[in-house]
């Protein structure tokens, strides 16, 4: 049997162990492709329902509504122990010739640091893997993960109203690795954004340690 071959079969082993299912729904479909029913409902973004970027953000792209059938998706991904749907997410984003005009822009790839409670509760680190993510889509270096950092413990978010969350955020992100953010352009990633303060508080670590131009990209925006 040549190597070929032999690639051949196991990919048709694969295939039969684990036959590709929708990303959003499960339902069985061909590769890398939505079923029928999930392709129309992931609309994206039409311009004027794009928010405009925080404070501190020069540039903020979000890939939809966090409605379902994407907020389902993300839900799954981030409590379902399904991290696959994210790597699907961002493979959707990289089908939109904007999104890769927008990603050519930076020089480096920060992910908003997940707290060690949430890695603990999920397996993974969600942010970290949409980053990963685009890394592998268009070869953006990804900074290690220690790069951006939490420097202290926050409250919930979900529990605060915007001005508390400004507050509760203010000086909760430190840069370890100056180096790598002095004089480049950022791009941080996040799975969802409400009031962007998040963003704000990681593009404010960012700037004093030297960065540039600081963008964002989240699959979602509430
Ligand atoms: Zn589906």
């Amino acid at each position: 049997m040549t190597a070929e071959s032999a690639r051949l079969k196991l990919h048709r082993m694969g295939w039969w162990l684990a036959p590709p299912r929708c990303p959003l729904c499960g339902r069985p479909v061909l590769p890398r492709q939505l079923c029928a029913d999930c392709a129309p409902l992931l609309k994206r973004l039409e311009l004027g329902q794009r928010p405009s970027p925080p404070e501190g953000v020069d540039r903020l792209y979000c890939g939809w509504r966090y409605r379902d059938p994407v907020q389902a998706a993300i839900l799954r991904m981030k409590f379902g122990h399904r991290p696959a749907l994210g790597e699907n997410l961002v493979l959707a984003l990289f089908s939109r010739q904007d999104f890769y005009t927008f990603a050519a822009e930076f020089d480096i790839i920060i992910p908003i640091p997940s707290t060690a409670k949430e890695r603990r509760g999920r397996g993974y680190d969600v942010p970290r893997l949409l980053g990963r993510g685009i890394w592998a889509a268009c070869g953006l270096p990804l900074a290690p993960a220690d790069t951006l950092q939490k420097i202290r413990e926050t409250r919930r978010q979900v529990d605060l109203d915007g001005e508390q969350r400004r507050a509760n955020l203010r000086g909760a992100y430190g840069v370890q690795r100056a180096q790598l953010v002095e004089g480049k352009a950022v791009l941080l990633v996040d799975d969802v954004t409400t009031t962007g303060s998040t963003l704000t508080e990681a593009a404010r670590a960012l700037r004093q340690a030297g960065a540039r131009y600081v963008g964002a990209v989240t699959l979602a925006t509430a």
